[in-house]
């Protein structure tokens, strides 16, 4: 009751401001009045109602909002400046994000003019559980259960924030992966490979063909980490098909936007796997573990490459599996069954001394991994002896960070005409790692996202 007082204190604390107010709270019966569901779920409602506000055009004076969480519950009100709306429209747009809210029974939005009166619609609210009667009545005549109706309030409110929390998830790490592309194709100089001066060993793409493809295939790298929450199955060897299902779509899409080039065949592979396996992870962790997630990825690739390479019988064989019969070497699919070795144990130690992505921080990854990776785009073009050699240049060029020595890496490029592509991709991913471990903290998983569950 004390904590009610309080609250009529705030409202007309806030009233004297001359302004009209906005209230946000939570209708939750019987006690306690909040908990950690309650406090999320207002939380994501206060950020919906704010924008909602600031899209009409109506500020917010945050400088004097209160928010709070006492007795009486979780609690947000501040005075607004709504232009030139009058205070019956004000107060429909309150009315409308009730009734347009998924769970908007549960959420009151109060409306004041500047005198402190509350501006009331007149319309009374249906009772949220059985949905056929108004609420006061309900609530008058006890209608139902309070332990029922508290613990399916509950309920809902979880599965809305768990929603919320995957969806802001996947948008974040569907950002992330783009960015790594970007930064990738633009690290420039880089040997043999398209940057932004240089088309390096490659006559039939440049630049902007990786942009065309970068932008064609990300449309798709949302729903690969949604389909990583979604996986239930306890044989992750059967999330292949479901990872091989959107990276067709993708690879379908790069190619319609490159006119037939490919540009990131491997890329949208590991990059497919790598982003279903973070959907998988976060699904029930609230931080990114590489050592989880390696085994997440080691799993889902377990015997890849006797599966798909040693037993193929393929009639149209890859490049990967030409690669393979002629050498040997696996190439992604041995990267991917290894856990990303390469990058988690080569590339990336050199991002992560960083606090900030720069030029020498992603040339030395680029280096280092090149340096061990039997990368079977230089294989394929140019067969296992000059592979060694380019690997010999890049560590010498690494351990001696020369201008010099960086220059004759992408001479030899230029001389053999190869393109260390899976290396790029391989770098890219680096980068990708790089940002989940480096923004995870506040940003990425703020404590709005952290999942109940868990
Ligand atoms: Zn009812």
């Amino acid at each position: 009751m004390i904590a009610r007082e309080q609250r009529a204190l705030l409202k007309s604390k806030i009233a004297g401001t001359g302004y009209p107010c906005v209230s946000l709270s939570i209708n939750v019966p019987g006690y306690p009045k909040s908990n950690h569901a309650v406090t999320c779920f207002f939380k994501y409602c206060l950020q919906d109602l704010q924008y909602l506000l600031k899209s009409h055009l109506i500020e917010v004076l945050n400088r004097e909002a209160i928010e709070k969480c006492d007795a009486a519950g979780d609690y947000f009100v501040a005075p607004v400046s709504a232009g030139n709306l009058g205070i019956v429209e004000l107060k429909q747009i309150c009315e409308d994000f009730e009734g347009g809210h998924p769970l908007g029974r549960y959420i009151d939005v109060d409306v004041y003019d500047e005198k402190g009166n509350c501006i009331s619609s007149g319309k009374s609210k249906f009772c949220f559980y059985c949905k056929d009667k108004p609420a006061i009545e309900c609530r008058r005549e006890q209608a139902h259960d309070m332990v029922q109706l508290r613990s399916l309030m509950f309920s809902n409110m979880r599965d809305y924030c768990n929603r919320q929390r995957e969806s802001l998830l996947s948008k974040q790490l569907a950002s992330l992966a783009m960015k790594a592309l970007l930064y990738e194709i633009s690290l420039t100089p880089k040997p043999g490979l398209v940057d932004r001066l240089s088309n390096g060993s490659h006559a039939d793409m440049n630049f902007l063909t990786f942009a065309d493809s970068s932008a064609a295939i990300s449309f798709y790298f949302e729903e690969l980490v949604q389909a990583g929450f979604a996986f239930q199955d306890e044989k992750y060897i059967r999330a292949l098909p479901i990872i091989r299902n959107i990276g067709l779509r993708m690879e379908a899409a790069m190619f319609r936007a490159t006119t037939n080039i490919n540009t990131h065949k491997g890329l949208i592979f590991l990059m497919g796997l790598t982003l279903f396996s973070c959907g998988k992870l976060y699904s029930s962790l609230n931080h990114f573990d590489p050592e989880y997630f390696r085994s997440i990825v080691r799993d889902i690739c377990r015997d890849i490459v006797k599966r798909e390479l040693q037993d193929s019988k393929s009639s149209n064989p890859t490049h990967g599996l030409a690669v393979f019969q002629s050498s040997g070497f696996s190439g992604a699919r041995g990267e991917a069954e290894g856990g990303l070795q390469t990058v988690f144990e080569i590339g990336l130690p050199y991002l992560l001394k960083e606090n900030q992505l720069n030029d020498t921080a992603l040339t030395q990854c680029f280096l280092a991994i090149a340096s061990k990776n039997m990368d079977t785009n230089i294989l394929y073009r140019g067969g296992q002896a000059v592979l060694i050699t380019f690997q010999k240049l890049c560590k010498t060029a690494l351990e001696d960070y020369t201008d010099s020595n960086f220059m004759k890496v992408a001479e030899f490029c230029k001389n053999e005409n190869i393109s260390p592509g899976g290396s790029a991709d391989l770098l890219a991913l680096s980068i990708f790692f790089w940002s989940v471990m480096k923004c995870e903290s506040p940003f990425f998983i703020s404590s709005l996202i952290q999942s109940y569950d868990i």
